[in-house]
């Protein structure tokens, strides 16, 4: 891992994003080298089918600062950050969008939370938005949903502006559309001091967004395995031993009673009277003692693979400038 040697690492998730490249890059320079910050701009190419990456090669002639990886094809945004994060040398690390709806001019002030105010995470929070309807309503319901079962009073939990002590992007590993609730899991991690700043949005300038109605479907599914997992990862049986056991006492109770029933009262099952109550009862017993073992099982199962651990964070890079060949 790298120790931190800058100030600031800025690490940005492109698809398709050649028209903005070289405003936001020197925006960016211009900001840091204001302030005298020690920095690196980390680009991740998410796959992009325009020039993007030829943009890339020519702004990193000019600028030092700028390092870049390119994916083989698109794996999108959290895995674009993770790769990204793993990169940083940064004291301090921001990410933002590449479109240029987040404005660099922040960064100072975010900076300055993280460093003084000792902030593990400060959110950025695009209070006055400039998106269309049909997306600002449903990422209402979405920052409701999150902020209720994360307890964690953001506002804006998929705002791309966002900056972390270095100890918490190294802790993380996100992937599928997690990137949205690295709050949330960061919280898990111990990372609790969690701060919000307010940030200007604008006008997206260049191109089109790259996520469609979807991205509240697969965030809502990530949102209940990131609950599930960061609870139960490291402790898979408590959860299924407990519902397994649960189940299978209850199905192993009725079938005592049902044995019971038949030696102390003599009733047997195709007694017409008993039927009503014995034999709903048999078969729920019946159900109870099967699911039990399966639950059981399944933590058993889930025990194991979460002790030979998942590979699932592996991506393919087809290139990379200023970084040490460690993924190609
Ligand atoms: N992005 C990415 N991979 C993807 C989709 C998006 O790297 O699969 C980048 C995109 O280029 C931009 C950022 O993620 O820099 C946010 O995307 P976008 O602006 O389209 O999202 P929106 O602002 O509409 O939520
Ligand atoms: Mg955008």
């Amino acid at each position: 891992m790298q120790q931190p040697d800058l100030d600031i690492s800025v690490v940005i998730p492109l698809l398709n994003e050649e028209e903005s490249l070289p405003e936001l890059t020197q925006w960016i320079s211009r900001v840091m080298q204001m302030h005298g910050y020690s920095y690196e701009i980390i680009l991740v190419d998410d796959g992009s089918t325009d020039h993007s990456w030829r943009v890339i090669q020519d702004l990193s002639a000019v600028e030092p600062a700028i390092k870049a990886i390119r994916f083989n094809r698109n794996y999108g945004k959290s895995a674009a950050l993770n790769v990204g994060f793993k990169e940083t040398r940064g004291e301090v690390v921001i990410t933002m969008d590449a479109d240029l709806q987040d404005s660099p001019d922040e960064i100072p002030e975010l900076y300055r939370m993280i460093k003084e105010q000792e902030y593990d995470l400060v959110s950025g929070w695009k209070k006055k938005r400039f998106d269309p309807l049909s997306k600002t309503i449903p990422t209402k319901l979405f920052n409701g949903v999150t902020r209720r079962i994360s307890r964690i009073p953001l506002h804006d939990f998929n705002c791309g502006l966002k900056a972390y002590d270095q100890r918490v992007v190294k802790s993380i590993d996100v992937y599928g559309e997690m990137h949205r609730y690295i709050p949330v899991i960061a919280k898990w991690n111990g990372f609790k001091n969690i701060g919000e700043k307010v940030v200007q949005h604008r006008e997206r300038q260049y191109g089109t967004t790259k996520f469609g109605l979807e991205r509240f479907v697969y965030g809502f599914l990530d949102l209940l395995s990131i609950t599930f997992v960061s609870r139960f990862k490291k402790r898979p049986m408590h959860f299924f031993g407990t519902m397994g056991t649960l189940s299978f006492l209850i199905g192993f109770f009725i079938t005592i009673w049902l044995i019971g029933d038949k030696v102390f009262n003599s009733f047997y099952l195709h007694q017409r009277t008993r039927d009503v109550v014995a034999q709903p009862l048999f078969f729920l017993a019946l159900v109870a003692l099967v699911i039990g073992v399966q639950l059981f099982l399944a933590g058993f199962l889930a025990e194991m693979i979460s002790l030979t651990g998942s590979r699932k964070n592996e991506y393919l890079i087809r290139d990379q400038i200023g970084l040490l060949p460690t993924h190609v």
